[in-house]
């Protein structure tokens, strides 16, 4: 893994210096051929985000501001009068779960993801939990307020999944509390469910589609312009947390073709990019 830590490494100095020659040929992306070598932006980037992801404090710091903040906003709403008993509807995947290893092993083989492969790595039950969620989670539990875990992972990673919730001692880790994807990757319907018995005071996630359908497959400029106009949102019902490996974000930019190959994918983001 050391070796492959420093080679990799390696590799993404050279890809991150070639793209900045790229960059500067921007204006004439049409001339842009698949037989040219490939910037392989697409799979480095995830090995580049991991990087960030396992080391940096300042990762660390972002997931500590998140939860810090959304114990607040649950200290808030237990000062108001509720009908119904209060609830905390939260992705799993990069809100709290760490799948960086997953995509460093992947990068390694020269993927980015697979159902097979994902699965491979849900059923160990080993992903490590974002700083500072364990100690929310159960601070919110503490005070009586349940929390949903609404997830796309699929039914067929749910015992790996709950496995590795009860092992990092997370609140309501049961099938009751767990909504896997199921039909449907909209997560609408699964929030609507909880919302019929219970008042939920903060939704968590790392993805816009985790807060609200507003968001749901939205084109990158309609996303964007959606963040803006619910700006005051953002911290306060809604808790980001960070995640710059993966997301709607990426699809929404390919509009949601999810057959791109990666020369496909690395044109789209070098066509999104701004150099001066
Ligand atoms: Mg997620």
């Amino acid at each position: 893994m050391k070796t492959f830590k420093i080679t990799a490494l390696s590799f993404l100095m050279i890809v991150l210096t070639s793209c900045k020659v790229s960059i500067n040929t921007l204006p004439d992306q049409s001339a842009t051929n698949s037989t040219q070598p490939l910037h392989n932006i697409a799979l480095n980037g995830k090995v580049y985000s991991a990087v960030w992801q396992q080391n940096a404090g300042e990762f660390r710091a972002l997931c500590y501001q998140a939860y810090n903040l959304a114990q607040i906003r649950v200290d808030e709403n237990l000062k108001n009068p509720s009908k119904k008993p209060l609830a905390i509807i939260t992705d799993i995947d990069e809100t709290f779960l760490d799948n960086s290893p997953y995509a460093v092993t992947e990068a390694e083989k020269g993927n980015t993801f697979d159902t097979k492969s994902w699965m491979n790595w849900t059923s160990k039950g080993e992903a490590k939990a974002y700083p500072g969620s364990l100690n929310f989670f159960n601070y919110a539990a503490s005070k009586k307020i349940l929390v949903f875990y609404i997830s796309n992972r699929d039914e067929n990673d749910r015992i790996g999944t709950l496995k590795n919730l009860k092992d990092l001692g997370f609140p309501n880790a049961d099938n009751e509390h767990l909504m896997l994807k199921g039909t449907s990757s909209d997560k609408e319907a699964r929030r609507l469910e909880v919302l019929k018995n219970y008042e939920v005071i903060i939704y968590m996630g790392d993805n816009l589609a985790d807060f609200s359908k507003i968001f749901t497959k939205k084109p990158q400029a309609e996303r964007n312009d959606l963040v803006d106009r619910n700006a005051a949102e953002f911290g306060k019902r809604f808790i980001m947390l960070p995640n710059s490996g993966y997301g709607d974000w990426e699809s929404a930019l390919e509009g949601y073709n999810n057959q791109s190959t990666s020369t496909e994918k690395d044109q789209v983001f070098l066509r999104n990019l701004r150099g001066y």
